[in-house]
């Protein structure tokens, strides 16, 4: 109670007292934006609502890209509309939400997110003993609206109509300062919500900007309060952070600020695998490349790329120690780690399954023999397995030449593809491969220590099957 109290107070004193309430206004010919990166979807909900006398602006993140002159990903937009309102004002929407709502205006693929602006501290604004806002559901006025945001560079208001910016809190300047401020105290905006500070070194490290020295200071010695955090919120942020195209920049500026331990319970697992660091960075640089030519990241094949370090321990685990097949037990590692981990770090369950798969497909390239190739060339998975298979290399997990026979193999004519089973064959006849794999008693690759495959000593094929030959695969 007494700390809710201290709370509140300090709250007053350190961000109501100096909260703006009149924008500057910036004309065009001043800001620069490029109204042809704006989108028409977006600009038509503007629209829709000031011919109806509402106010309408595009805000957030999609104002700041465009003043850096980059099409942004999504547009919000924010009004004094109620959601019932602005429902009624467009053609296709659809109220969301049940603490605040907020209504999605549907044109066809594209999504206009649209909220009503919300108090600065109502009624319906509740904290926990650490500061943190657990529920607020009450509109407010434009300049709450903006006195909420996080950043500076976040509270920007643009009407598409007009052309005009409107800016509560010099965020223009911190923009052409390449600044990020939080707007207020930044302990208290810390503790209201956490994820801010995760936020912050998110979008400086997206955009290269450096975190301004009070907005910095403070986040090393509240770190911890990310623990409070539901888990669901935590990972939606940290996919944000792998996805932005800066997944390496932001990871090494989380550890720098002591950030990355209490977000992160997977960060610290899989660092603490051999091999693990490397092939986390290795990982997301692949993925900032993939973002950088405009492929998609699957949030699958992230979290499968991170925990991976972990199948393959236990994958080897099961097989020297329990005694099972290759197959068998990498499906039990997989089935132990998604049991463990996905549910610490709430991955919903769609994930899971391809996890799962991108996992299992692996074992499936070491068979290059039979009707295996075609029926994996043909899985819905391939191409996510594929990519990994190709990561694993990188390390000396997986032999190139591996890679490269399924690359030709997928690419490969029928006429092609027969010989180079014909071929696979043969060489499976002549080192024995084909012999292990029916036994089924092939050692796992040991990934995160070795380089290579480990080599194996060929046996003679025993007259009885042991139980590991009775097993799965
Ligand atoms: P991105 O480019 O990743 O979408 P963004 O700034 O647009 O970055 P969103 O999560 O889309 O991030 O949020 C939209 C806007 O909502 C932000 O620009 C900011 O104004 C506001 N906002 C989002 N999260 C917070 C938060 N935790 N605290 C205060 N304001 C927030
Ligand atoms: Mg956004």
């Amino acid at each position: 109670m007494l700390s809710r109290i201290v709370n509140c107070v300090r709250d007053i004193f350190s961000h109501k007292a100096e909260i703006a309430k009149t924008p500057r206004v910036i004309r065009r010919e001043e800001h620069r934006i490029d109204p042809s990166l704006v989108s028409i979807e977006a600009k038509k909900t503007c629209e829709a609502l000031t011919r109806r006398g509402f106010k309408a602006y595009i805000v957030g993140g999609a104002v700041r890209d465009l003043m850096l002159g980059v099409t942004p990903k999504d547009f919000d937009v924010a009004t004094d509309a109620t959601p019932e309102q602005v429902k009624r004002c467009q053609r296709r929407a659809v109220i969301i939400g049940r603490r605040f709502k907020i209504v999605h205006v549907i044109f066809g693929r594209e999504i206009i997110e649209c909220s009503t602006f919300r108090a600065l501290q109502g009624a319906g604004q509740r904290k926990d003993e650490t500061g943190r806002v657990i529920s607020d559901n009450v509109f407010g006025e434009m300049w709450e609206d903006a006195a909420r945001r996080d950043f500076t560079i976040n509270a920007l208001y643009y009407d598409p109509q007009t052309e005009e910016l409107l800016d509560y809190h010099n965020g223009f300047e911190d923009i052409a300062a390449k600044r990020l401020r939080m707007i207020g105290n930044p302990e208290v905006r810390y503790r209201e919500d956490p994820v801010r500070m995760m936020r912050a070194v998110r979008i400086a490290a997206k955009l290269g900007f450096t975190i301004e020295p009070s907005t910095e200071r403070p986040i090393p010695k509240m770190a911890s309060l990310l623990e409070n955090v539901p888990a669901a919120r935590l990972v939606d942020e940290v996919l944000k952070l792998l996805t932005s195209g800066h997944a390496v920049a932001c990871i090494t500026k989380l550890r720098a600020e002591g950030l990355h331990k209490a977000l992160l319970p997977l960060l610290d697992v899989i660092l603490s695998e051999p091999d693990g660091e490397e092939f986390l960075m290795l990982a997301l640089r692949r993925t900032d490349e993939r973002i950088a030519i405009g492929k998609k990241i699957s949030p699958s094949f992230l979290f499968g790329t991170l925990l991976w370090p972990q199948v393959v321990k236990r994958w080897r685990y099961n097989e020297e120690q329990k005694n099972m097949s290759r197959m068998q037990a990498l499906h039990n590692a997989s089935v132990e780690v998604i049991a463990t981990q996905c549910q610490q770090l709430n991955i919903q369950r769609r994930y899971q399954a391809d996890m799962h798969d991108l996992w299992l497909l692996q074992v499936r390239f070491e068979r290059r023999t039979g009707k295996n190739p075609y029926t994996l060339v043909s899985h819905p998975r391939y191409r996510a397995a594929y990519d990994f298979m190709l990561l694993r290399s990188l390390l000396g997990h997986v032999p190139e030449r591996q890679v490269r026979w399924w690359e030709e193999f997928s690419a490969a004519d029928e006429v092609r593809r027969v010989d180079m089973i014909a071929e696979a064959q043969q060489e499976a006849r002549q080192t024995g491969e084909r012999a292990r794999s029916r036994r089924g008693s092939q050692h796992p690759q040991v990934e995160g220590e070795g380089k290579t495959h480990r080599p194996r000593r060929r046996r003679p094929r025993r007259r009885h099957p042991t139980n590991k030959e009775k097993s799965v695969e």
